[in-house]
């Protein structure tokens, strides 16, 4: 938890304030996080009251127990949220974000050849994330 982040969304009409998060990142390849984005999806937690959110936001339940929030004018991605979890932020709208490191892999199996990830950090595959949590996914 380090630092108070601000950022914003492409357009601008989004802007997001969190005054306690994690300071590392994971990815995703999971095929909801792969169609969502086009390729991995970043994230890093911020805790719901720590957390500021001025403008418009639209989101998308993916699964029963989650939603995705996007700019409804420039489509940026901006959370995924389990209900009743923390923001996972895309790192990549906020500035403060730049020097996070990638700490963990999820779904690393699944990555696509143009989206493999180097480095040391955690790799978790599919059967793996999926044991720990009977509730997720169907079909990457
Ligand atoms: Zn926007
Ligand atoms: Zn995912």
């Amino acid at each position: 938890m380090a630092g108070v982040l601000k950022g914003h969304c492409l357009c601008g009409a989004v802007t997001i304030t969190a005054t306690a998060h994690e300071h590392s990142a994971s990815a995703c390849h999971c095929s909801m996080c792969r169609r969502w984005t086009g390729g991995p999806q970043w994230g890093f937690d911020a805790p719901d009251e720590a957390v500021t959110v001025i403008g418009e936001v639209r989101t998308y339940r993916s699964t029963s127990f989650s939603e995705r929030a996007f700019c409804p004018v420039c489509g940026s991605h901006l959370w995924l949220r389990d209900d009743g979890g923390p923001y996972e932020f895309v790192p990549g709208i906020f500035e403060g974000a730049r020097d996070m490191p990638l700490v963990r892999e999820v779904y690393a199996d699944r990555a696509f050849a143009c989206a493999q990830l180097s480095g040391d950090h955690e790799r978790v595959t599919k059967a793996e994330y999926e044991a720990g949590k009977p509730h997720v996914e169907g079909g990457a």
